[in-house]
């Protein structure tokens, strides 16, 4: 089982579990699709988070 595809480009999803939440997020791997930009978009917030 490889799990969901993104519906737009066809990659992998990434099912992200919040600590601390019961919620689930799906995000694309793919960097340049839609549905990725949310989870590179947060990423990007933590690494900046992260080096503070
Ligand atoms: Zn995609």
């Amino acid at each position: 089982m490889l799990g969901e595809t993104c519906e737009i480009c066809g990659w992998v999803i990434f099912r992200l579990k919040e600590d601390g939440k019961n919620s689930e997020e799906d995000f694309c791997l793919n960097r340049r699709c839609k549905g990725g930009r949310k989870y590179w978009k947060k990423q990007a917030m933590e690494l900046k988070i992260r080096l503070r």
